[in-house]
């Protein structure tokens, strides 16, 4: 059967428009923040880990998390899973662990500076913010550099039934640095984020001989420069199986909560 000559014409232009539309998206695509299910629903206790690592790392190369059973701090740099274990010892994860909660990015960043010597984590922040200058928008920053200070936790790994995070975080280990060379892995999300990932500053850090990190508590910089990426995009996968995603409560505002496990600068 002979096609319509209209058909015959559009047939090449619907083409060539797809293969504009495409080359137009692989060059303007916003960078995208991928993260696996929600902050609020780790702060209830949903700690099944439900994403294995090595599909993680098919999203991003750059990131944070924490891992099934809560089993410890996520790091993840230049495309390698790091494990900050309760007992402090930090180990690369197998391709097959999973997580219950992380968030990575292709890190490319668009600025760089260098840092004041004694920049702490409030300032970090205040310089990121007016360099960025864009609340609305995510923010990934990696800091590498000599610390004067470090002081991270991580948290114990739990057994069913799980309790929730604020009761895990009254016994986490808190692990003080000092003299340290290494890099601060993290995120800025915008304020509107609550619930669904940590509104503000979440940074790890992974020492340069990867043998010490953790979450981030506080810090000093002694020597050291900050690389900076804007994220406009954000692609957020939720655990789609029968596991505890589906049955938390996740109505509640949590944020006070969420505040006080996140940082110990009140
Ligand atoms: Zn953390």
């Amino acid at each position: 059967m002979q096609r319509p000559s209209s058909e015959l014409i559009r047939l090449p232009l619907l083409a060539l428009l797809a293969l504009t539309l495409l080359a137009g998206c692989s060059r303007g695509q916003p960078a995208a923040v991928y993260q696996h299910a929600t902050i609020d629903a780790l702060m209830t206790g949903v700690y099944d880990g439900n994403l294995r690592c090595d599909d993680l790392l098919a999203h991003g190369d750059f990131g944070i998390g924490t891992f099934d059973a809560l089993d410890g701090e996520m790091v993840v740099l230049d495309g390698v899973v790091h494990q900050v274990r309760f007992d402090g010892s930090v180990h690369p994860v197998a391709g097959a662990v999973t997580t219950p909660f992380a968030t990575v990015c292709r890190f490319h960043p668009d600025q760089a500076c260098a840092l004041p010597a004694g920049t702490d984590f409030p300032a970090l922040e205040q310089l990121v913010n007016a360099r960025q200058g864009r609340p609305n928008l995510f923010c990934a920053l990696r800091v590498h550099g000599r610390f004067a200070t470090m002081k991270t936790r991580s948290v114990p790994r739990q057994a069913r039934p799980y309790p929730p995070l604020a009761e895990v975080a009254k016994g986490q280990a808190v692990f003080t640095m000092q003299e340290v060379s290494g890099t601060i892995v993290g995120f800025r999300c915008p304020a509107f984020v609550k619930g669904v990932n940590v509104p503000g500053y979440h940074l790890h850090f992974l020492s340069d001989d990867r043998r010490q990190g953790g979450h981030i508590l506080a810090f000093t910089l002694a020597e050291g420069g900050a690389e900076l990426m804007t994220l406009s995009a954000l692609h957020l996968d939720l655990p789609a199986g029968s596991g505890g995603f589906q049955g938390a409560d996740l109505g509640q505002d949590r944020s006070a909560d969420l505040h006080r496990i996140e940082s110990d600068r009140k």
